[in-house]
């Protein structure tokens, strides 16, 4: 064993320590596996100021340890780096540590990698839900907050000044905040005033100096201030257990500078005494000794014990004035011990090892473990339920702490860094209308995360979605099947009629102009607007519009303007609602259901890799010279066109031309067509066994077209069967009677 080690071993064994002093059952056995993974894996590396790595997630633990976490936060503190820093996988950690634990590492990677971000700063309330809407196991927050504090601590080894700035900024902005509002102050202000003093270097010695002064002002105010108050309290009868002092944070006092506009000179409020006292009646008694024995600030009491702020904090809070010749303000905080800890740990403190009954025996059965850590974790859930019961403004309780929040919303970037805030289920083409229309309109193809993806994909928190765009695209009227925001769905729809309205404006002017050369009469323009009143049209583009949506027929236009012309008297026709059948629909698949999204003429063929069925989420890829090749969307070989993003087009099954069978879209759509759908089998290899399969898919209107065993062993083998099926559903309905026949153990949809 090295010397470095050693130290590493030393720290360990102090971190055990820690946590036997306060849980004495931990499982240290959890921990030391931990550590021994996080000693591997950060071997090689050194931080910034030299020092091995293994000290930082060491010193994390060590953080959390202080607010007496349960085990498994402290080992994902151990193991928080070791995903995005080294080459352990989640599928190792979840070999080793279990689901829980390899989620939570998980969670606090991906807030890690939300780091890498720039300029988020800007957007900070977004950024907070962001983080807020990815942690929905609250210990990962906490983690990363232990993480975070670790590294402001640590800050000045780092060399370069603008990244040190930027960690700092982003600490300001948002992850003291995210530790106000789980009711962690001791955090939040630690991590305050590390960002203040990297960030306002001359504000922070400023105050600094002045506090100095102030100090030295004769003896230690504080301490003569703390005795006097403890005997004011004490002379009136409190059961008084301690009164603390301390001077306000640099950054507080800079705060409140600023909020109030005031000079160094006249800066005395800097002192904030605490008085713990045994219970809730005891804190109005010492109220009234503190409001007895100074003269009261007005405007500055509040009690937040009969109505406690909405993270649970409860105290009594007051300011009074230091006689003559102190003749200085002071702030008074009352509250009782469990008050006092849960404004100093918040949500962790209800987090901390407590002593479930039958749990003190001793038992080291894993097993038993695992329930008992689950009993504390639902212990941990009921003192959060009495706090919201108890809240003043439960609603605001839940969104600062529970942490099921914004699970309606998903919070995307753009590849500058811009944060955008969608629905849940958003796709990137409402994506691509959040950031501007004229981005929706011509959006072709999207990058998620660097990696193409289809444009139906959902989109989750935390992706950077970079959206390619064609000049002088358009919407795809399959793209209102998915998006779900009213933005692209009103941008399609109203693009979507404008098309229309210019092909029906074309056709209408076309047909007219073939009536009336028929009828061998003069049609020009002045002859169609003396008819236009007749026909109830506004204009002689409503008129064209009218005729090419088929609403009016070219006959009764000629006969309007030429009336001479009428045989039979019959009234121009109007046909209600009638729609023009033709428009954006086009190409069927070789024998199957239609698509839409396709030029008409188009040939098509299905590939071979996944084999799409009605019912997939399909792309289709520009094939030179053989029309088009479609694809499931999440087919693999796609991956191979992600250089030529022009290839893809963005198509989709004509459900709508089945529903309406009347329709005279893909024409060789029907409902008795077919699709070729391919299952993995693993079954018994057994000589009966190939005959049980193309029976079973028969019982369930299925005809087995090819049927190849790719890996036979002497007790089972490994098939491949492509079925015949009319779409996605019915493929279901083969593999549920597959599952259900007896021998065969596994049937899967194959994907290339
Ligand atoms: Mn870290």
């Amino acid at each position: 064993m090295d010397a470095v080690e050693q130290t590493a071993r030393i720290g360990c064994e102090g971190l055990i320590r820690k946590i036997l002093g306060y849980d004495p059952n931990a499982d240290i056995a959890l921990i030391e596996r931990a550590f021994a993974v996080a000693r591997d894996a950060h071997a090689s590396q050194k931080r910034d100021n030299g020092e091995p790595y293994l000290t930082h997630p060491l010193a994390v633990a060590g953080i959390l340890a202080g607010f007496r976490l349960d085990v498994a936060s402290i080992a994902t503190a151990l193991l928080h780096d070791t995903v995005e820093d080294t080459g352990v996988t989640y599928d190792a950690l979840q070999a080793k540590f279990g689901r829980t634990i390899a989620d939570l590492v998980d969670g606090v990677t991906k807030l890690t990698r939300l780091e890498l971000q720039s300029d988020r700063t800007k957007q900070a309330e977004n950024f907070r839900k962001l983080v807020l809407a990815m942690s929905r196991d609250i210990r990962v927050l906490i983690v990363k907050l232990a993480d975070r504090l670790h590294n402001m601590r640590t800050l000045h080894h780092v060399r370069r000044s603008d990244r040190r700035e930027r960690i700092a900024h982003e600490t300001m902005d948002i992850y003291a905040p995210l530790a106000g509002r789980i009711g962690m102050d001791r955090v939040k202000t630690e991590l305050q005033n590390l960002a203040f003093a990297e960030l306002e270097t001359e504000a922070n010695s400023t105050i600094q100096a002045r506090l100095n002064y102030l100090r030295g002002q004769g003896a230690d105010v504080i301490e003569e201030v703390r005795l006097e108050l403890a005997r004011i309290c004490r002379e009136a009868g409190v059961a008084l257990i301690e009164v603390i002092g301390r001077e306000k944070s640099p950054f507080s006092i800079w705060e409140k500078m600023q909020r109030r506009n005031v000079a160094f000179e006249q800066l005395s409020d800097i002192m904030a005494f605490r008085v713990l006292v045994p219970s809730r009646e005891d804190c109005y008694v010492a109220l009234g000794a503190v409001h007895a024995g100074y003269p009261v600030i007005a405007g500055r009491f509040k009690d937040y014990i009969s109505t406690p702020k909405a993270n649970g904090y409860q105290s009594l809070h007051t300011g009074v004035t230091l006689r003559q010749p102190r003749n200085q303000k002071i702030e008074v905080q009352i509250r009782t011990p469990e008050m006092h800890d849960v404004a100093e740990n918040g949500v962790a403190s209800h987090w901390v090892y407590k002593e479930v009954p039958g749990e003190a025996d001793g038992t080291q059965d894993p097993g038993v473990n695992t329930v008992i850590s689950s009993l504390r974790r639902l212990r941990w859930v009921q003192d959060l339920l009495e706090i919201i019961e108890n809240s003043a403004a439960p609603d605001e309780f839940l969104e600062n702490t529970k942490l099921e929040l914004y699970q309606d919303q998903v919070f995307c970037f753009t590849p500058k860094g811009q944060l955008i805030q969608l629905p849940r289920g958003a796709t990137p083409v409402d994506f691509a209308y959040a950031v501007h229309s004229q981005v929706g309109d011509g959006c072709v193809g999207v990058k998620i995360n660097g990696r193409l993806m289809p444009l139906r994909h959902e989109l989750q928190n935390g992706d950077q979605v970079e959206i390619m765009t064609a000049r002088g695209g358009t919407p795809s009227p399959s793209w209102e099947r998915f998006v779900v925001t009213g933005k692209a769905r009103a941008r399609i729809r109203r693009h979507l009629a404008q098309t229309q309205r210019e092909t029906h404006l074309d056709a209408g002017r076309a047909a007219l102009a073939r009536a009336f050369r028929r009828e061998g009469v003069d049609g020009s323009e002045k002859v169609l607007d003396a008819a236009l009143k007749g026909l109830k049209c506004a204009s002689r583009d409503d008129l064209y519009v009218a005729v090419g949506n088929g609403n009016l027929a070219p006959k009764d236009v000629v006969r309007a303007a030429y009336p001479e012309l009428r045989q039979g008297g019959r009234a121009p026709r109007m046909i209600p609602g009638l729609q023009h059948p033709a428009t954006g629909r086009a190409g069927a698949g070789p024998g199957g259901m239609a698509l839409v999204g396709l030029g008409a003429g188009i040939s098509v063929h299905f590939a071979g890799c996944c084999h799409p069925l009605p019912g997939d989420r399909i792309v289709g890829i520009v094939a030179q010279g053989k029309g088009i090749t479609v694809h499931t969307a999440g087919c693999q070989t796609l991956e191979s066109f992600a250089a030529t993003p022009e290839r893809f087009m963005d198509i989709d099954w004509d459900y709508e031309s089945v529903a309406k069978p009347g329709s005279n879209a893909g024409a060789r759509a029907g409902p008795g067509e077919i699709h070729v759908g391919r299952i993995s089998v693993i079954a018994a290899n057994e000589p009966s066994m190939l005959a049980t399969l193309t029976n079973t898919a028969a019982r369930h209107d299925g005809t087995v077209v090819n049927l190849k065993i790719v890996n036979r062993q002497l007790d089972f083998m490994e098939i491949l069967v492509d079925v015949e099926v009319r779409d996605l559903r019915h493929l279901s309905s083969v593999i549920a009677g597959m599952r259900g026949t007896s021998g065969i153990t596994q049937v899967e949809r194959a994907r290339a």
